[in-house]
């Protein structure tokens, strides 16, 4: 699979996917249209597919006018979401596993940021829009921090360590920088900020990841941590739960 990342609105990314030989495309969240038709022009393609992540217009603003202008387009999103996606025309539950142009993924429902949060995962790759960020996790604006524990510890941790994670935004290098602050002895966090600075000045985008990465970095997959739990201890009251302390790591991002 050829994957473009295409940069939309302020640090969006949509990506638009191609099996190989092929000259149909698929695209996960058009944040807007105009900046896709454009790659999609530029390579000769059509667009037969959109994998949306949920239902926030900064992920599903431009599939309106993508499928205006390809029509019978696709527009795949979690089955809670209806109503919610413009132009949604199939209804996903997790578990299920999905065709679109030549490309195979399973969708995997990941509430937390929203309540139908899907993840894609298939060659490769997964695409995981708000939910999973490169070294954070999207805000809670639907979901539970229990919601999100699962989401992230259980649903994604079992993906294998290799596989490239496409995030929704341009987010690492500020996720880094809480991340230090959490475990400020944590080399992993430490070199990654280097690499993200040195590509971000290059003007390289941060992604995609691996799991492996975010095993190592991200916060909030990194309960377990003792220094991180040490540094949101103040805030917990009793409860010492692995959710207890995802729930206090990312209200401690909130106002960082
Ligand atoms: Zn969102
Ligand atoms: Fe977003």
């Amino acid at each position: 699979m050829h994957v473009t990342i295409v940069p939309c609105l302020k640090d969006n990314y949509a990506y638009v996917l191609l099996a190989p030989g092929s000259k149909r495309a698929v695209v996960v969240d058009p944040g807007e249209a105009e900046p896709v038709a454009r790659v999609l022009a530029a390579q000769g393609l059509a667009l037969g597919a959109v994998l949306a992540t949920h239902h926030h217009a900064d992920h599903v603003g431009g599939t309106r006018e993508l499928a205006r202008i390809f029509p019978g387009l696709r527009v795949l999103g979690h089955a809670s979401d209806r109503g919610r996606i413009p132009e949604q025309n199939e209804f996903l539950e997790h578990g299920a596993s999905v065709i679109v142009e030549g490309l195979e993924f399973d969708v995997l429902h990941i509430p937390g940021h929203t309540l139908g949060a899907v993840a894609y995962a298939g060659q490769g790759a997964v695409f995981t829009g708000d939910t999973l960020f490169a070294a954070g996790c999207g805000r809670l604006f639907e979901g539970t921090p229990a919601q999100m524990y699962e989401s992230l510890n259980v649903k994604l941790a079992a993906l294998p360590d290799e596989i490239l994670v496409y995030c929704g935004h341009e987010y690492t290098a500020e996720n880094l920088r809480f991340a230090a602050h959490l475990e400020p002895s944590n080399a992993a966090v430490s070199t990654k900020a280097a690499q993200v600075a040195d590509k971000r000045s290059r003007g390289e985008f941060s992604v995609p990841s691996t799991l492996a990465e975010e095993r190592a970095t991200n916060p909030f997959m990194r309960i377990g941590s003792l220094e991180l739990q040490k540094s949101v201890a103040s805030s917990l009251s009793g409860d010492r739960s692995p959710t207890a302390i995802l729930g206090a790591v990312r209200a401690a991002k909130d106002k960082f």
